[in-house]
């Protein structure tokens, strides 16, 4: 045992004997839905606890225990983690994540748990500790209600458990819930984005026309820029190479009859995309004027992106556009060439609205995330978010309007639902002032432009009043991720403190 000496005894047991020991990589949950299950079993017997078992077709599994003596009458309330982990080693030789137990250790200083040389699965393994762990309290004065605690598959993927969840399946009955899954010491989640992508697409014929050498081709390509995460940098001044390719390729056109040969860039729907490739052809008698006008609309861009002198307003430091003359190629006829360019322009990227209520939220973003053309086709991926389902779908109305306009085919992908900040329910109150009584200063309450189960749960759970809490970990997916002690010991005690007097918001 490594985590022996550490408290609260029953929290850092889990992490070790269940999470660590067994591998749980995201889509391979098999190993650890029987460790879970087993150990559970085990314990409760041990302890002479009654608990309910129960799992659904999707693996995700929900533990219950009935109220305490006299407290029969007590609002139910459900604690939420999810069981997969991010799987990220930095350690040369690799790590078999589908086979080997973490590497745990508790660091030099004394204050935080992680692994050697791999992610910890802190994320969201300590709060499967902490949920579960609170079922195993054996404290006389810990009066509770009824409680569920709720294990999800998938969360890390795409929120897979979660959008399998049927909560009749459990017959849940928490109208409170707490996702053990976000936030830092301090800091409490009220609202999470939705999201989804919408998929145009187009069947291209392009042909060699046989005036080939009447035309010039090129290959424009932007790369060297730093990406991010769609959700958490969308507001950050970080380039698209999407975006930039096609606002080129837009200036261009609006002088020059383009032949489009194919635009490529970004392979993931959450990222911003780092480097893209067109290619394309004009007419020879206006290769030089092309060319200069490139140079004046690539030198906006930097003007914008390396402006002056002062490294840190140089957002994308590492840019390059290039603009190199290739060999003739098969191409698209120019008005097909000019209608494919503007409606990929069109589509909106970034930041579309900020939350009314909650300070600095992104309330409403997209994503022009990939552009792929392969021989017969062309593919776009477009991924919006919003916190409120509402502007979710004035985006999507937007984008299948464009697609009309343009001659796409649209494909509108399933959507997970946002959670909607809303910093005033009786239970948010009842938490808030638990939590900054216990800490003694104000707690923050934040809102973030990313996916959270709790999206989904909103929409699946009528009436749910949720927040998300959790201990202080850090480098969360990287081999950095640790996860604090005595935090963790924090939230344990804050956890009973707000089940033990959830009698006072009714
Ligand atoms: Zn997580």
């Amino acid at each position: 045992m490594v985590l022996e000496s550490l408290k609260p005894r029953i929290v850092w047991e889990i992490f070790e004997d269940v999470m660590a020991s067994t591998p749980h990589p995201s889509k391979k949950e098999e190993k650890i839905r029987k460790k879970i299950k087993e150990w559970v079993r085990n314990k409760a017997e041990q302890e002479g606890l009654e608990l309910e078992i129960l799992e659904d077709t999707a693996g995700n599994i929900l533990v219950r225990k009935s109220a305490s003596k006299g407290c029969e009458n007590y609002p139910s309330l459900m604690m939420q983690a999810h069981m997969d982990m991010v799987c990220e080693t930095d350690r040369p030789e690799g790590f078999d994540f589908d086979n080997n137990p973490i590497p745990i250790r508790i660091q030099d200083n004394g204050e935080w748990v992680d692994a050697d040389g791999t992610t910890l699965g802190a994320d969201d393994g300590i709060g499967i500790a902490l949920g579960l762990g609170i079922l195993f309290l054996k404290d006389e004065q810990f009066l509770h209600g009824p409680l569920e605690v709720l294990l999800t598959v998938d969360e890390e993927t795409g929120l897979g458990g979660a959008m399998a969840l049927d909560p009749q399946v459990f017959n849940i009955q928490s109208k409170y819930l707490i996702n053990l899954d976000g936030g830092n010491l301090g800091t409490m989640i009220i609202g999470c984005a939705g999201g989804g992508n919408t998929e145009f697409s187009m069947e291209i014929d392009p042909k060699l026309s046989g005036s080939e050498e009447k035309l010039q081709f090129f290959e424009l390509h932007v790369h060297g820029l730093l990406g991010g995460h769609s959700g958490g940098d969308i507001h950050l001044p970080k380039a698209s190479a999407n975006v930039l390719i096609m606002s080129i390729l837009s200036h261009l056109n609006a002088s020059y009859d383009l032949h489009l040969s194919s635009i490529n860039g970004g392979t993931m729907h959450n990222a911003i995309n780092r480097e893209s490739i067109a290619k394309f052809a004009v007419s020879k008698d206006h290769t030089e004027a092309l060319k200069q006008s490139f140079i004046h609309i690539a030198q906006e861009i930097f003007n914008y992106y390396q402006a002056g002198d002062d490294k840190s307003l140089h957002f994308e430091p590492n840019m390059i556009i290039d603009l190199t003359e290739t060999q003739p190629q098969k191409s698209l006829e120019v008005q097909l060439s000019s209608k494919i360019i503007a409606s990929i322009n069109l589509i909106p990227h970034g930041v579309l609205k900020y939350s009314p209520t909650i300070p600095n939220l992104v309330e409403t973003s997209n994503n022009l995330a990939v552009i792929k053309t392969s021989d017969k086709k062309i593919t776009v991926i477009s991924f919006a978010r919003s916190s409120v389902d509402s502007e979710f779908k004035i985006i999507r109305t937007k984008l299948v309007q464009i697609a009309t306009f343009g001659g796409w085919k649209i494909d509108l992908k399933p959507a997970y639902s946002g959670w909607k900040p809303e910093p005033h329910t009786p239970f948010l109150q009842y938490v808030t002032k638990k939590y900054e009584g216990k800490l003694g200063r104000p707690v923050k309450k934040m809102a973030i432009h990313a996916g959270l189960e709790c999206g989904i749960f909103s929409t699946k759970i009528l009436g749910v009043q949720m927040v998300s809490m959790l201990p202080i970990t850090e480098g969360c997916h990287t081999p950095d991720e640790r996860v604090h002690i005595s935090s963790t010991e924090f939230i344990f005690e804050l956890l009973k403190e707000i089940i033990t007097d959830l009698p006072a918001i009714l």
